[in-house]
């Protein structure tokens, strides 16, 4: 039997603690009854150092992640290779502390099998994946001819050394 999934959403409702990693930072900060600062308003800017990630910088560290494991995984996997990455995946969607985002991806995970036949196919599928959430929360989609320059050779101008 397929073990239960863990229901962040349900825990904090439960324990009526919000959830940051559900929020960006400037309503975590308003939940709290605190005035962010001026700066501190913009989606882009960054946390103040050391504390615990808000949704979108946990995004955008868990991409990176995602992006480079992909860029360095096998051109060659074996079977059992490819069988991990896809559980790593599947496991990954139950765990990842965002409770909407991870059921987003489960849900998404029931029609869109990882493909993990190599290298290049495995990164091209997360790109897909990736630009299903940028679609959805209304951000441009990136190019997936690019991913390599992005995430492992470097833009082909030369400006990431
Ligand atoms: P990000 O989307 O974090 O991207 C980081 C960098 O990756 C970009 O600067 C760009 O250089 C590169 N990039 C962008 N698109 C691609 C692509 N397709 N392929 C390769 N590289 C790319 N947030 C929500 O509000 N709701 C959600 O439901 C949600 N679901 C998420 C599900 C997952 C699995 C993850 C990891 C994150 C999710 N997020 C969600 C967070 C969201 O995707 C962003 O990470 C967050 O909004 C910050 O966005 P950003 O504009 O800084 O860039």
């Amino acid at each position: 039997m397929a073990a239960p999934m863990p229901d962040f959403g349900k825990h904090d409702q439960k324990s009526k603690k919000p959830c940051r990693t559900c929020t960006d930072f400037t309503t975590w900060m308003k939940m709290q009854g605190k005035t962010p600062k001026k700066e501190e308003t913009t989606n882009s800017a960054p946390l103040p150092a050391e504390c615990p990630l808000d949704r979108d910088d946990l995004g955008r560290n868990t991409w990176s992640f995602l992006h480079t494991m992909a860029a360095y995984f096998p051109e060659s996997p074996s079977q059992v290779q490819q069988k991990e990455m896809k559980d790593f995946v599947h496991l990954f969607s139950k765990y990842y502390p965002c409770d909407y985002c991870a059921e987003d991806l489960r849900q998404n995970l029931k029609t869109n099998t990882p493909d993990t036949s190599n290298r290049h196919q495995f990164s091209q599928w997360l790109c897909r994946l990736h630009n299903d959430v940028n679609r959805k929360l209304g951000k441009p989609e990136f190019d997936c001819r690019r991913v390599d320059e992005r995430w492992k050779d470097g833009w082909k101008d030369g400006s990431c050394g």
